[in-house]
């Protein structure tokens, strides 16, 4: 089977993990920061601070911006569920707002469109690893007093403008999960120039207490205060120092990831049935390789199909108010957002990782034909 997502790990990997295995520390020690210096370095922000998880990260962040009841907060449609889960986590309301219809990018004008006088924060989400909008964003963020919240789960080392797209944004989440561009195996950071959020973040992601365990070494101290409620969400030495030899790899699978999807647009181009997502950033690092099926009735079988051609296909993502929780919490459901709810009845990834050759594309690409054929003739 070719997964539609998966890590690759080598030599050097191994190596770096086995070395913190076998060092003094396993958890909030020195792989943590200096996992947080190499990212912070890498998108050009002041600080980063990593978590368990993606998730988290986003948690995370929206307590730094002080997300609370009554307050609002604009997310896509199109999204996986963490992030509308984390403004739930504090209290406050997600706002879905619908996406463009050639790339599913968050649509600014229907951002404009669903502020009121509750609205804190626009997360733009770079779907597939292709950065938003982020000149119309900011701008409307800055007319309205929003902050700018970037889950670049998606897109770790994508830019927009020449600068790293996560820039764009106030605060900025990445995930490490083992689909993404780089894995801790479950692992997350946020990254942001604000000193006061950084450290609210690091209190935050330690039940709220104001100093770790090195810290109080350091200052030969016992006694620490837990100012606020956080949680624990401290990432391991040992998951960071996975985290440290990927990176150094990240240029490279972002090269591969952008050879390889170049190779899918050319032999999908004569394929009448389907088209990719529309490519409108050069920044774009390519999490997903998504299509667009041109008939509806066409993905379940495709589907199957593909699947038992050993091609993992998958659909991101079923679009977040139309999931139970959000239907019965909320009271969403069919007919806010149009575009988006109408795209994912098209919308199929297909496998894409810095693991697979170009090989690996024509064998996708020989099913879908393959499929073609049968397909469109049975439907007929
Ligand atoms: C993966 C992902 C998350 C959550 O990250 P985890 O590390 O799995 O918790 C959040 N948002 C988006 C868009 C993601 O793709």
């Amino acid at each position: 089977m070719i997964p539609y997502g998966r890590h690759l790990i080598d030599e050097d990997d191994i190596r770096s993990v086995s070395e913190t295995l076998v060092s003094h520390w396993l958890t909030t020690g020195p792989k943590v920061s200096e996992f947080e210096a190499a990212v912070a370095a890498f998108v050009h922000s002041e600080h980063a601070v990593a978590v368990s998880s993606g998730t988290a990260a986003l948690h995370t962040a929206m307590h730094c911006l002080g997300i609370g009841s009554g307050d609002e907060v604009i997310v896509p449609a199109i999204t996986f569920v963490a992030t509308a889960n984390a403004v739930v986590f504090c209290g406050g309301t997600p706002v879905f707002a619908d996406v463009d219809l050639n790339t599913l990018l968050i649509n600014p004008k229907d951002v404009e469109a669903k502020i009121t006088s509750n609205t804190r924060a626009i997360v733009a989400v770079d779907y597939a690893g292709q950065p938003c909008d982020y000149d119309a964003l900011r701008g409307i963020c800055e007319r309205h007093g929003l902050v700018l919240v970037a889950d670049a789960c998606h897109s770790l080392g994508a830019t927009q403008g020449g600068i790293p797209a996560s820039r764009w944004a106030d605060i900025a989440v990445f995930s490490f999960h083992p689909v993404k561009h780089i894995t801790t195996g479950e692992g997350g950071m946020v990254v942001t120039n604000r000193a006061d959020w950084a450290k609210e973040a690091r209190m935050f992601r330690n039940h709220g207490i104001e100093t770790d365990h090195r810290e109080r070494e350091h200052l030969g101290t016992w006694a620490y205060d837990m100012v606020k409620l956080g949680y624990n969400y401290r990432i391991t030495d040992i998951q960071c120092a996975l985290g440290i030899s990927q990176l150094k790899k990240l240029p490279r699978w972002i090269a591969q990831r952008r050879r390889l999807s170049e190779y899918y647009s050319q032999l999908l181009a004569d394929i009448g049935w389907l088209e990719p997502l529309k490519q409108v950033s050069e920044g774009h690092v390519w999490h997903l390789y998504v299509i667009k099926l041109q008939e509806v009735g066409l993905r379940q079988r495709l589907f199957h199909v593909m699947r038992q051609r050993g091609v993992g296909v998958n659909v991101h993502y079923l679009p977040v108010h139309l999931h139970s929780f959000y239907r019965n919490r909320f009271g969403t459901g069919q007919g806010l957002c149009p575009v988006a709810e109408s795209a994912y009845e098209h919308i199929l990834t297909l496998p894409l990782h810095q693991g697979m050759t170009e090989t690996d594309v024509e064998y996708v690409v020989q099913c879908l034909k393959g499929f073609e054929y049968q397909g469109l003739s049975e439907v007929v």
